[in-house]
């Protein structure tokens, strides 16, 4: 049985006085999700988070982005054991942000997923196809890629903490939602790529989230889709209201 996520990506917001105001609101209006609930804070604002989403266990926490050393010159980097140590059980990797405005490769995606894993962070890796591939029918090429690159560091003993993100890049803060058939026919891809790569038994326990314009009001239709274990929202997560009705949807 795979877990259910509801993760939200601040990106570069809420620092850590607004981190604290967000769970003083957030953690009262969440009564009982049965889903995991999952934030990632900018990394400034990770030991706020950690403090203040007190008494929610099911609350856990990530960081946007990791640097695939452990350690060195690599001025405004975090490493994966950095990040752990500041309270994070996740890490986002290949976020299209990350692939697209500061040009991570499918390369680097490899070495960060294998840094998570080395250090017990479980990595969420995104995928999806920018609007330009969709129009040239290059969708499955494109997220097929992605994934395969970032599995190649995977051991066969971490399936349980490999999480996938389909996030159409035309799709993000653009509040244009991918439809229903067009994410159960990426979810599709993305399940049957699993299996033939790494086998029944492995693909059968990646949760695969989607990402792109999640919101209160469509987030029970996206969940319902074969195969959608969960959702990554990201403007609709700064707000505690409309997170916490998205994490109530499921
Ligand atoms: C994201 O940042 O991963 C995302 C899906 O953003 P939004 O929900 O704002 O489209």
């Amino acid at each position: 049985m795979r877990p259910r996520v509801i993760a939200g990506n601040w990106k570069m917001h809420h620092g850590p006085a607004a981190t604290r105001r967000f769970f003083g609101e957030f953690s009262p209006r969440l009564s009982d999700p049965e889903a995991t609930i999952l934030i990632f804070p900018p990394a400034i604002s990770l030991p706020a988070a950690a403090e203040s989403r007190g008494g929610r266990p099911e609350v856990s926490l990530g960081i946007q982005n990791i640097h695939w050393e452990p350690k060195g010159a690599f001025t405004g980097e975090h490493s994966a054991a950095m990040a752990l140590a500041a309270g994070a059980r996740f890490a986002l990797v290949g976020h299209s942000e990350r692939r697209h405005v500061f040009g991570e490769t499918d390369a680097q995606v490899e070495r960060k997923v294998a840094a998570a894993i080395g250090e017990g962070l479980a990595p969420v890796v995104c995928v999806g196809e920018t609007l330009d591939e969709r129009r040239e029918a290059r969708v499955e090429e494109v997220i097929v890629r992605q994934l395969d690159a970032a599995l190649l560091g995977v051991p066969e003993n971490a399936k349980k903490s490999v999480l996938v993100a389909y996030e159409p890049v035309w799709a993000i803060g653009t509040g244009e939602t991918a439809t229903v058939d067009d994410v159960a026919e990426a979810h599709g891809i993305l399940r049957r790529r699993l299996k033939e790569v790494r086998g029944d038994g492995f693909a059968q326990e990646v949760a695969i989230l989607y990402g792109g314009s999640v919101n209160p009001e469509n987030a029970a239709d996206l969940l319902s889709v074969a195969d959608v274990d969960g959702v990554l929202v990201g403007g609709a997560s700064l707000d505690p209201e409309s997170f916490a009705r998205i994490a109530e949807a499921c």
